[in-house]
């Protein structure tokens, strides 16, 4: 089933962008991550989480619609996710942690599909859409920490967080038998590549 997806998924995306809907569709709901956290992604990628610009297009007054983490532009979600000084931090840390080289597609549903490793298995790269998931999710907790308990932005806990939620699922799921928390923060290529 998962594999199936998966094809259809790269088919859907070779077909032209229109159809990376379809793909990220079929790669979200497989992703490897605890489903409260693939639902948040699935809101940010139908652009159905409560953003400020969100709430105001809905006809909902707000004092401000600017972003709650930098305070300098709209906060619509691809704003929030990717665009944002802190969020672009955020995923160069990712990236960097991971060793994967990646464009940064400023759509979100491009930025999805397009994160994954060309010569990792199926299963690999849905355990890095889990990690996708993981940041986009705790970018989110982190915003809504700053709103509702004025917290302050704090990109390394935002990507720490993530690194934890993506290696409590792992654990979880008992993919790695030999792997600590430590090799997972130290050499997740390694952790990823022995997954079968
Ligand atoms: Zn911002």
């Amino acid at each position: 089933m998962e594999s199936y997806s998966v094809n259809l998924a790269y088919k859907s995306l070779a077909q032209g962008t229109s159809d990376t809907y379809h793909a990220a569709f079929a790669y979200i709901w497989n992703a490897k991550a605890f489903p409260s956290v693939l639902t948040t992604a699935w809101r940010v990628l139908v652009n159905r989480i409560p953003t400020r610009e969100g709430l105001s297009r809905r006809g909902i007054q707000l004092n401000s619609i600017a972003c709650v983490l930098c305070q300098i532009k709209e906060e619509s979600c691809q704003h929030l996710f990717i665009e944002c000084l802190y969020a672009k931090q955020v995923w160069s840390l990712c990236l960097k942690w991971l060793g994967i080289l990646f464009v940064q597609h400023n759509d979100l549903k491009d930025h999805f599909v397009s994160f994954h490793i060309a010569q990792a298995s199926s299963k690999q790269n849905l355990v890095l859409k889990g990690v996708w998931a993981a940041i986009v999710r705790c970018i989110w907790d982190q915003r809504n920490t700053i709103l509702f308990k004025q917290g302050v932005v704090d990109v390394e806990e935002i990507f720490q967080m993530a690194q934890l939620k993506s290696w409590l699922w792992m654990k979880h799921r008992a993919y790695f038998h030999t792997y600590s928390f430590v090799d997972w923060l130290l050499n997740p290529s390694s952790c990823i590549v022995s997954i079968k």
